[in-house]
């Protein structure tokens, strides 16, 4: 038996023959060609072609990953038609004169290394978008069909990587897991993974060799492990693990539609944290009782320009309409920090954590927040909608935010739009400030929401991006827990829920805790709140 560890991006225990990825193999050999205008012609109609399968696509994905994700698609399609794409690929046609696929080899790979390259692990991971869409365009120049498993047979599927578009297109019945040299956690590929549900692990390296294909295999997406050849007490030990997660599962489904209530019969809320509509369908399909936190960023992100208003309002609008009168709390713009968009043109900074970000980037430009704000008051009417500041630090700042909102309902009053009047306000506390001031942030905000997350990075003056801090970072930390509780216990006063969207929500060694404190809500990843449930009415 060869044991490999890998990165676990997507959990569930699999097992089956190893098959590698089939790719048709590239003809990008460097032709020379004598009518460059001719060659450029090839390219474009190349690229028109690609742009109509990519429309084609994002049409049919959408019920297999959901529409935000399909979205991807059009994304690539806009790069086609992207100049900072198009251009340098024209310039060695013309310039070498050289066949298309060799330039559109030559420049996709340049600038997927460019975004390789890159700093941000978000731009990182488009470096395989880059790629994704060159292949596309080469294979439909030299007229080759896409590849695909080397088998009939459902099997464990290897690849050095899979692109996006080739993990969406999978077909589901013929793939047990996804196992590859390389990848990025927050990768479209690991994303689609997860949505749909197929366990995966990234990162072997070479160790995941070609000879390997053929052979039995098994694994646990959630430990990152894979067993070639495994021996029987781990197919066993597996086998048993699968089993257990089945019964826990058949066990927590019997808490689906229940309220969630405390051993001594107070009602809690259990809300989902979401950053896509797509993601309002896996809230429902966990059970949540609302949305907590609507990670509305996300909708900035992976774009070249900033999203409109309406096509804010229809985001909005379909994840209220999902949620029914279940409550959606639509966190306003978190950007900055670890989640850039080079749109913004944010100013370089020493501490970006501590900088330009959230709130701050919001007050400082108004025409972005004030868009969004009248989007989320446009959408209101179409459910239960909250709105949600991040990063508030004092009651100035939260006074001001308010008067944006106002004046965003002004606007929409003086063109007749309809809005809800009364959607809540409220605030993330998620810096030691807004902790030891929420007796006094209470009076303007109709909840609370903790942001663990920040609230312990800033508490303990650790970096949550890293890595190399973590023996540092005590989640648990008594000083965080005082100031979730001295948050908790502000707003009791001030007559105002208060909840936890960070991810500390989740620990259930400190539910008892929570439970003890008077929390109200807690908001967290759809899969865990059946879970949860359980774990809060035992406190
Ligand atoms: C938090 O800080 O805890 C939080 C929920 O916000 P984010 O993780 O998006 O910063
Ligand atoms: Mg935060």
């Amino acid at each position: 038996m060869i044991t490999l560890q890998g990165k676990g991006v997507s959990g569930g225990i699999a097992r089956g023959r190893l098959s590698f990825l089939k790719r048709s193999s590239l003809s990008v050999e460097k032709r020379p060609i004598d009518d460059v205008d001719k060659e450029i012609e090839r390219f474009n109609t190349a690229r028109l072609t690609a742009a109509e399968q990519l429309d084609q696509l994002a049409g049919n994905m959408t019920s297999k990953i959901g529409e935000e994700n399909a979205f991807l698609f059009e994304i690539h399609r806009m790069m086609l038609e992207d100049a900072d794409y198009t251009d340098p690929i024209l310039e060695i046609i013309k310039s070498e004169k050289v066949c298309a696929e060799y330039a559109v080899n030559t420049a996709g790979s340049r600038l997927a290394q460019d975004f390789a390259d890159m700093d941000d692990e978000y731009m990182k991971a488009r470096s395989i978008d880059v790629y994704d869409v060159s292949k596309r365009v080469i294979r439909i120049l030299s007229g080759e069909a896409q590849g695909g498993a080397e088998s009939d047979e459902p099997v464990i599927l290897a690849a050095d990587d899979f692109t996006p578009s080739e993990t969406a297109q999978l077909d589901r019945s013929k793939v047990l897991a996804l196992v590859s040299r390389q990848g990025a956690a927050n990768s479209h590929t690991a994303i689609f993974a997860r949505t749909m549900g197929i366990p995966a692990i990234i990162s072997f390296g070479a160790f995941l060799s070609g000879d390997l294909s053929g052979k039995e295999a098994a694994l646990d997406g959630e430990t990152g492990v894979l067993y070639v050849d495994p021996e029987p007490a781990v197919i066993s030990a597996l086998e048993a693990k699968a089993e257990q997660a089945r019964c826990e599962r058949e066990t927590l489904e019997k808490l689906r539609g229940k309220p969630t209530r405390t051993k001594s019969g107070r009602e809690m809320k259990l809300y989902a944290n979401i950053g896509s509509v797509s993601d309002a369908d896996a809230a429902l399909a966990g059970d949540a009782e609302g949305v907590g936190l609507f990670r509305s960023e996300f909708l900035y992100l992976g774009r070249n320009e900033y999203p409109d208003e309406d096509t804010q309002f229809e985001s909005y609008r379909k994840a209220l309409e999902k949620m029914g009168d279940r409550q959606v709390i639509i966190r306003t713009l978190d950007i900055g920090a670890d989640k850039q968009a080079d749109y913004f043109d944010l100013p370089k900074e020493e501490n970006p954590a501590l900088g330009m970000r959230a709130i701050r980037i919001c007050l400082t430009r108004p025409d972005i927040f004030k868009t969004q704000l009248r989007a989320i008051y446009r959408a209101s009417v179409y459910g239960n909608a909250a709105i949600m500041f991040p990063m508030i630090n004092s009651v100035d700042e939260l006074l001001k935010a308010k008067e944006f909102a106002r004046v965003a309902r002004e606007e929409l009053r003086a063109k007749g739009l309809r809005f809800h009047e009364d959607v809540p306000i409220g605030i993330m506390v998620e810096t030691p400030a807004s902790a030891v001031a929420s007796d006094i942030l209470a009076r303007e905000a109709d909840f609370f929401s903790i942001g663990t997350n920040d609230l312990t990075q800033y508490t303990l003056a650790i970096d949550r991006q890293n890595d190399s801090l973590s023996s540092f970072c005590d989640t648990r930390h008594e000083a965080v827990l005082r100031l979730i509780q001295l948050t908790c216990e502000n707003a009791h006063k001030a007559g105002i829920w208060c909840g936890i969207c960070g991810a500390l929500g989740v620990d259930l060694t400190l539910t008892e805790r929570f439970v003890a404190m008077g929390m109200d809500e807690l908001s967290v990843e759809p899969s865990c709140i059946l879970k949860l449930r359980a774990r809060i009415a035992e406190c």
